[in-house]
């Protein structure tokens, strides 16, 4: 069994959080097997807390415009110092920060500087876990075109293993070919996780964080919202697709092709059971998984004229919102006609643009617009094939005086989504989740 645990910013943020990785890491509840740790850059744990790598970003925007940084660069040097005096490490961190301090100037390398947030965190880490480092620039690799070489990466992370045995590999970035330092977007350290959990065919792929696992539906509007249990790969992206952040949206692949769950765990509460995210869930029970939302969208309703054919108008109709470069969501339909569901930024500067080009059409008789659409997706893997489900929502909806503007379920029949109106949404939520959750 080997278990790699990826540690996110807030799990790190200080050296009582580092005492809690460790616990975490040395602890016999996965039989010593969590033989592999990627850390984030040092994150927020208390109030005013600044994340390492928000500050490193800061600092590269004020040397790029030659604004005086020391205190920034202090702030930095400070956090780092505290964590490694309370936890009485040997770390040379005046050495490291010597080595940083010369290439500060106007031309450093945004990706470089931001990446050692991760670097030295990690390096405090190795020590204090009694882990080999590795430096995630000699194991991730990347091709001059942004994209990860896998190929090459999980040989590399499988080498540093063989050779180092228990390892810690900093998250977030890697390395283009020449070496020079390639950061992932924000958020990037969960993908090396995902990477080298991959490359070690590990059994599981531990995400600590500060929530004990994913909940049903936005804590912000359902204070009481449940963890949910276990997750399919698909679930989790139509939830995340509609607004759930769960992981970086990267994360996903690399483990799923090698079939190996996630789990995210508490370091604040490690003994919760957390979710578990793989392709063969058992858990029959929870007929839904989860609720999302989502607020802001324009809905186009376009009537052809009865005698002309509904695709030709449809394909036109697409082709304008193509053209003004408009994201689709839904196109529900009806006989003559048939809306165009678009988020409102995308429509925010062309609306009447868009209208009077599509009213051009000689075969569109109308183009109704309603600006007021907050998209709510039930998904559930167990809602599939069970008679009865979709009546059950439209029937809580109808029962709480609530309007629905649109209807959509995927063939797939993994989510069921309803458009209501803003003023709804929270009592849609509400309504939908105490049906079905209690
Ligand atoms: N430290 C990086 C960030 O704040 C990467 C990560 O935490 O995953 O975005």
């Amino acid at each position: 069994m080997l278990v790699v645990a990826k540690f996110g910013g807030s799990s790190v943020a200080n050296a009582t959080q580092f005492k809690k990785v460790k616990d975490i890491v040395l602890s016999n509840d996965s039989n010593n097997a969590r033989n592999a740790v990627v850390i984030s850059a040092l994150g927020k744990k208390e109030k005013g807390d600044s994340k390492i790598t928000d500050l490193l970003y800061l600092l590269h925007a004020h040397l790029k415009y030659n604004v005086p940084y020391t205190n920034i660069y202090d702030m930095i040097k400070e956090r780092f110092g505290k964590v490694k005096s309370e936890l009485n490490l040997t770390l040379d961190l005046d050495k490291e920060f010597n080595d940083l301090e010369k290439l500060l100037t106007k031309d450093i390398k945004e990706d470089f500087l931001v990446s050692r947030g991760e670097y030295i965190t990690s390096k405090l880490m190795a020590e204090y876990l009694g882990y080999g480092f590795v430096d995630a620039a000699d194991v991730i690799k990347f091709n001059y075109d942004g994209t990860v070489n896998y190929e090459l990466t999980y040989e590399l992370i499988e080498k540093a293993y063989l050779e180092n045995g228990k390892i810690i590999v900093p998250g977030f970035y890697g390395a283009y070919p020449n070496g020079s330092i390639k950061t992932f977007s924000r958020g990037g350290s969960d993908i090396t996780g995902a990477i080298v959990s991959a490359a070690l065919k590990a059994t599981y792929y531990e995400n600590w964080t500060d929530v004990s696992g994913i909940l049903m539906t936005d804590p912000r509007i359902i204070k009481e919202a449940k963890a949910i249990k276990e997750i399919t790969y698909a679930e989790l992206r139509e939830l995340s697709y509609m607004g759930a952040s769960v992981l970086h949206e990267h994360t996903v692949f690399p483990v799923q092709k090698a079939n190996i769950p996630i789990k995210i765990l508490n370091t604040n509460s490690p003994l919760d059971p957390g979710t578990i995210i793989r392709e063969d869930c058992t858990d029959k029970e929870q007929i839904i998984t989860g609720i999302a939302g989502k607020k802001l969208f324009t809905s186009f309703t376009i009537t052809k004229k009865q005698e002309v054919n509904k695709l030709s108008v449809i394909q036109s109709a697409l082709n304008v919102f193509a053209k003004f470069n408009i994201t689709v969501e839904h196109i529900p339909s009806s006989i003559d006609s048939f809306s165009v569901v678009v988020p409102s930024s995308d429509v925010a500067n062309n609306l009447y643009d868009v209208v009077t080009v599509l009213k051009a059409n000689p075969d569109i008789q109308d183009v109704h617009i309603d600006d007021d659409i907050s998209l709510i997706a039930v998904v559930g893997r167990n809602m599939v094939d069970k008679p009865g489900m979709s009546g059950r929502i439209f029937g809580t909806i109808g029962s709480n005086n609530i309007n629905i503007k649109m209807i959509d379920q995927g063939s797939s029949e993994l989510n069921i989504i309803v458009g209501i109106s803003e003023d709804d949404y929270i009592k849609t939520l509400n309504a939908i989740y105490h049906e079905f959750v209690g």
